[in-house]
This record gives C-alpha cells, structure tokens and sequence, in this order.
C-alpha cells in the first residue's frame, strides 16, 4: 500500500471523476471495476450543465460539446398533437457550459482519457467480494480471493454496491414506479430530430429522445425509446424473445402511443428493462469507507439527475479527502462531504419521484392534475427557466451547511458563502486574462485586488498546502474571494489575511465555521 492511497471501486462516471480530481489533488489512487471492459451502452444521454462545469474543471471535457446534439426541446403530446414545449436554454447563471446531450459512454470514455493523462490506470475484471477495516486503512478481498489494502476506500460501485454492503450501510426507501423499457433504435418515420418527444396516453407514457451515436455507430435514424410498460419490462425481457420480437413489440407499442402510424424500427441497438427505485443511504462515511453517486442514492431517471449528482458528489468529496490525506484536515471536515451532499441529494430523490409519479399516476387525481394543470404552464418561459435552473444543479448552494455563511448570509451580497461561484472573468498574476473555474480542478482560489492578493495567497497556502492560486478580479473589486476547488465560495469580505486563516483554521480542524 502506498501510503494515503485510495481505492475507488467502480469506474463509471462517479469513480472516474472522483479519481481525477484526486490525481488533481496529487493523491495515489487506484481503480479497480469488475466489469471486464468499459460499456459501449449507454444509460444516461443528458448531463446538465452543472456537471459539463466539473469535467471541464478536471481537464475531462475533451470534445464532449461537438459530440453533443442540439435537441434541447422536449415537445408533450397529449391525444395524438403537441400540448406544449419545454426549452432547456441558457439557464443564465453565468455558465460558458451549457448542458450535453452525449451519451453516458462518452463521457466515461472522456474521463478514462483524462485519467489515464493524470496517471491512472483502471483494473478491469478486478470485483471487490469483501471490506474490512482498521484504524490505519481498508483490506479488501477480490472475487478471485486476492487481498488489496488502501488507506481509504471509495465505494463508487453503483445501485448495487457490494461496499455499501459491506460497510454495513443501509439503504432505505421504495419503489415509486413499475416497469420501464429502454430501447436505442434505428428509425424512420418519426418527429422532427430537432428536439426529444414525449407521448401522455392511457396505457402508459412513452418518450422519444434523438441520439448521434450508439457503440460508437453514428447514424441520424439514431432514437432512444422509453416506454413506461407495467408488467412488460423484465417479465417480457425474461421469456427471452428474441430481437425481432423485441422489435415488433416496440413499434407496435409506439404507434399505438403516439398515433405515428407509419413509425418504423428497422432494428434494436440496446434493450433494457429497469423499475425506478428511491433510496439514500444512512451513512455516507463509515470510518475509512466512503460511498459516492449510485452507491449512496438512487432515483428515477427522469430528469437527468444521477450521473450529475454522482459527479458533483466525486468533486465535492475528492479535495476534502486530499486534505485529510495530506494531514492539514481532520476528519470533521472529511464529514462535511455527507453534510453537503445529503441535502441535495434529498432534494432529488423528492423532485424526481413527484416528476414521475405526476407523469405515470393513473388515479384520477393525478391524471387531472398531469392534463389540466401541468400541461397548460409547461410552455410558460418562467417556468421552463426555473425547471432548467433547478435540473442544472448550478444553483445549489451550501449556504446552510457547516461551511456556508447560515441563514445570516441571507443579508450579504452574492455569492454568499456557500453558493456556487459563476465562471468569472479575471486575470493571473502576470496580467493574462483568464476565467475562475479554468484556474481551479485541484485547485482553491484566492481572487483578490493586486495589492493583496500574494499575501493572502500565502496565508491560504499556509493552510491549503501548494493547490492554491492567486488570481485579479476582472474588475475593480476591492473584495477578496476564497473559492474552493469546486467552485463554491468559502468566504468573503475585505483582504484580510488573519480573516482567512481563522476561517480556514475552523473549516480545517472542526469541520464548521459558525
Ligand atoms: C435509463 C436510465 C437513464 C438515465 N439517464 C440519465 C441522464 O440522462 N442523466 C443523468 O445524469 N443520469 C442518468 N441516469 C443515471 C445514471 O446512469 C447513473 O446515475 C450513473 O451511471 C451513476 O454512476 P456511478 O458511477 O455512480 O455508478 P455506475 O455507473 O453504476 O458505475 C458503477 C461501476 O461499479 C462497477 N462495480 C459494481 N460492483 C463492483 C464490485 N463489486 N467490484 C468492482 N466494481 C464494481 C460496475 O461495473 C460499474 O462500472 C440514467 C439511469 C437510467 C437507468
């Protein structure tokens, strides 16, 4: 074992990013995945904005953005014509990133390029049996019996996650829906490709989403259906059938839906059926074992919040973890990792299951509430604003938890501490024009007027250790900013060097600044 090494088990978008950001942060980590080679399907085709940010933060956005199509509408029929459409634009939060309509297959494919750049290698075939741990690190067993050792393990391992389960974690909660049924197809007579589609009908809702690419095939007949299909999801996938069935039961279940009588499904690239579960853990940290993404929360898929969420969990977690390693944060502030995440993550669990229980209820209730009330507003510019700000994550905030500035800093001027930091135009120290989240990926930042800033750049560094830059606002700014690697604001106020170190003290050693 390499002292202060990690091992992260599972290298989908969560372990990926996760072992990044903790190259970034100069930590030896390991990735060991049990599958025997990365997949080429792919579950998720949407990453919101927020997480497009921390790719491009770890140096993972490769061409993401012109692998990505532009079909940022969703159009809802109800009763064979359009009702109404959403727009998911500029969510105006001071983002140069805006969502990514790519599959989830390419973007771990960006990731694996990005670590192995950092160093990294990933251990196909390697499946994690069993946990056990002491004060002084983590001993895993492999299926084939082997035994790793590691100072910190990070279960990133998914729904399933055998770590969870082995650090004794519960993970409680319920189904919210029945079966669903996933199909990448070839198509042909279907709607304008300029925008995804959703069908509302009785036997059930069905949704049409335009793709570039499937293993690495491109086509533009690409489509992905998902068909909400009580009682024919696993039951149907487990009579075997084979493709040609799946084909003719798909397409005679999409004209039926949406009325598109001469749709044709020439072929299935990918078939998969699933039920939408919520569950969160109750423990995100139990001693050396960490968990991260699916392996802590799982939700409905509506809404393209896992990946995000899972992603936005590696960050936050990779430069806490880095800083207990290097011996400069107790363990207190390792824990507001879960502080930070859990609240979010609650709020997702919520916001998805309401999302789906709205469009897949059949109480007459729901159904009221789905045609007359939500159909109506949907096409409303405020509320399409709003829906894409909440799903972009860009303005969550940590504002109530034990690093954010609390409820007082309801007074201050924004960003307030906690909050996400917006991509701010500013200059290095040589004067050279830069953005804030360019300079961070592993790094803090100290952005503050040029006759402050080197002193209290040192003094975060006194602190921090060598991950910390100083930058020039890009305006006459007399404020000094502290923003951590994931952008969010530690604190502000007047360039004060003694200010920043008392923060930094409280935020190191109890893991709480109020
Ligand atoms: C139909 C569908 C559509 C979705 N669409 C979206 C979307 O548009 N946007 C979005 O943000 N999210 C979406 N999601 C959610 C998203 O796919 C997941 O949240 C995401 O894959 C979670 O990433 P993860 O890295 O945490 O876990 P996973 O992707 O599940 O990766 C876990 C990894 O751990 C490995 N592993 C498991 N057990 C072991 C073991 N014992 N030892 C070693 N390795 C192990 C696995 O092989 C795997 O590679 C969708 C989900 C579904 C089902």
């Amino acid at each position: 074992m390499t002292p202060g090494e990690v091992l992260v088990v599972g290298a989908g978008p969560t372990g990926l990013t996760l072992a990044c950001a903790l190259r970034l942060h100069g930590v030896a980590v390991r990735v060991v995945d049990q599958a025997a080679a990365p997949a080429t399907t792919s579950r998720a085709n949407l990453l919101h904005a927020r997480g497009v940010e921390v790719l491009d933060r770890i140096g993972a956005l490769g061409n993401l953005p012109e692998q990505s199509i532009s079909a940022m509408t969703i159009t809802v029929n109800a009763g064979g014509r359009p009702m109404s459409t959403v727009r998911f634009g500029d969510v105006g939060l001071g983002t140069a990133r805006p969502a990514l309509l790519v599959s989830q297959a390419a973007i771990e494919g960006e990731l694996r390029r990005r670590f192995a750049e950092l160093g990294g290698t990933i251990e196909w075939g390697t499946s994690v049996a069993a946990v056990t741990q002491d004060a002084g690190g983590v001993t895993v067993k492999l299926d084939g019996g082997q035994a790793l050792h590691a100072a910190w393990l990070i279960g990133c391992d998914g729904a399933h996650s055998t770590v969870r389960k082995q650090a004794g974690v519960a993970f409680p909660g319920a189904a919210v829906s029945d079966d669903w049924l996933l199909a990448d197809v070839h198509a042909a007579g279907m709607p304008e490709r300029s925008g995804s589609h959703g069908w509302l009908h009785g036997d059930g809702l069905i949704g049409a989403l335009p793709m570039k690419e499937v293993a690495g095939h491109t086509d533009a007949s690409l489509w992905r259906i998902m068909i909400y299909a009580p009682g024919m999801g696993d039951a149907h996938l487990d009579e075997h059938p084979d493709e040609q069935q799946i084909v003719d039961r798909i397409t005679t279940v999409f004209r039926e839906r949406t009325g598109l009588a001469s749709a044709t499904i020439s072929d299935a690239t990918w078939v998969s059926s699933f039920r939408i579960h919520r569950r969160l853990v109750d423990a995100y940290r139990v001693g050396r074992v960490l968990l991260a993404g699916d392996a802590a929360h799982i939700h409905s898929p509506m809404g393209g919040q896992g990946m995000l969420t899972g992603v936005g969990d590696a960050e936050n977690l990779a430069f806490k973890l880095a800083l207990v390693i290097a011996g400069r944060a107790s363990e207190a502030f390792l824990d507001t990792y879960e502080a930070e995440r859990r609240p979010l993550a609650t709020a997702v669990l919520r916001t998805t299951s309401a999302n789906t229980r709205l469009q897949t209820g059949e109480g007459p209730i729901v159904r009221f509430i789905r045609e007359k009330v939500m159909l109506p507003v949907l096409g409303l510019p405020a509320l399409q604003r709003w829906a894409t700000r909440v799903a972009s994550q860009l303005a969550v905030s940590y504002r109530r938890g034990p690093l954010g500035g609390g409820p007082l800093a309801r007074l201050g001027r924004r960003p307030r501490p906690g909050d996400r930091v917006a991509d701010l135009a500013c200059r290095r120290l040589d004067g050279t024009a830069t953005r804030l989240h360019a300079e961070l990926g592993g790094r803090w930042a100290v952005l503050a007027p040029a006759g402050a800033v080197d002193e209290l750049t040192a003094a975060a560094r006194a602190w921090l250790g060598g991950h910390v830059v100083g930058l020039l606002p890009g305006d006459a700014s007399s404020q000094a900013l502290l923003v951590r690697p994931d952008a969010h604001l530690a604190m502000r106020g007047r360039p004060d060097p003694d200010a920043l170190a008392r923060w930094l003290e409280a935020a190191l050693r109890q893991g709480r600044v109020r």
